[in-house]
């Protein structure tokens, strides 16, 4: 099974933030008519703002790229999961946004405040393991060497990071072979497409 991170792996996190920022401005309008935009910018967020971003259904699209690669996936008969960190109704949005549904069901969508703990923790990786015992294979594609291979690495699972040369991630890649061999990939990929090789 070919397991990916969700954010800065199948997409863009910046596109998120992008237009979770756009939300809270459209929100922010709408309290203060009166305000300029210039004015509306410079209003500090709190809990409510907050609430508008975590809840609002992401403008977000699968880059080409992914769709590709999940397309010849599919095609070939590969079964696909997503492990990922995050809250609830923030990363299914950003699922359903994303078209994911198309590719891999919801019950494999395993997100860390449903399943109760981090990647930095084996739960996840092992809840798939176990709905899925008769699989052999296990490949987990990611982009944050801090937590995403760690798990996957000592439970027998292929690990490939998705490299970053144009440094645009939200958690910078830079220094990753620094880390600890435990912690690190077994492969890095240039493209979700090598993913198929
Ligand atoms: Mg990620």
């Amino acid at each position: 099974m070919v397991v990916f991170d969700l954010d800065d792996t199948l997409y863009k996190e910046r596109d998120y933030v992008e237009s979770g920022n756009r939300a809270v401005m459209a929100w922010l309008r709408q309290m203060h008519p009166s305000l300029t935009e210039q004015q509306l910018r410079l209003i500090p967020w709190g809990d409510e703002e907050l609430r508008v971003y975590r809840n609002h259904f992401p403008g977000i699209k699968l880059p080409a790229e992914s769709r590709a690669a999940l397309d010849a996936l599919k095609s070939a008969g590969v079964p696909m999961a997503i492990i990922t960190d995050g809250r609830s109704v923030q990363q299914r949005n950003k699922y359903r946004a994303l078209g994911l549904d198309d590719y891999i069901p919801p019950e494999r969508l395993l997100i860390s405040e449903e399943v109760g703990a981090r990647k930095t923790e084996p739960d996840a990786f092992l809840r798939l393991m176990e709905m899925y015992p008769q699989e052999t294979d296990w490949l987990y594609v990611g982009d944050n060497v801090a937590k995403d291979f760690f798990h996957p690495n000592r439970l027998g699972w292929r690990t490939a990071m998705l490299l970053d040369p144009a440094a645009f991630n939200i958690h910078p890649q830079q220094g990753w072979q620094q880390w600890p061999p435990s912690h690190q990939p077994q492969f890095t990929i240039p493209s979700l497409k090598c993913v198929l090789t």
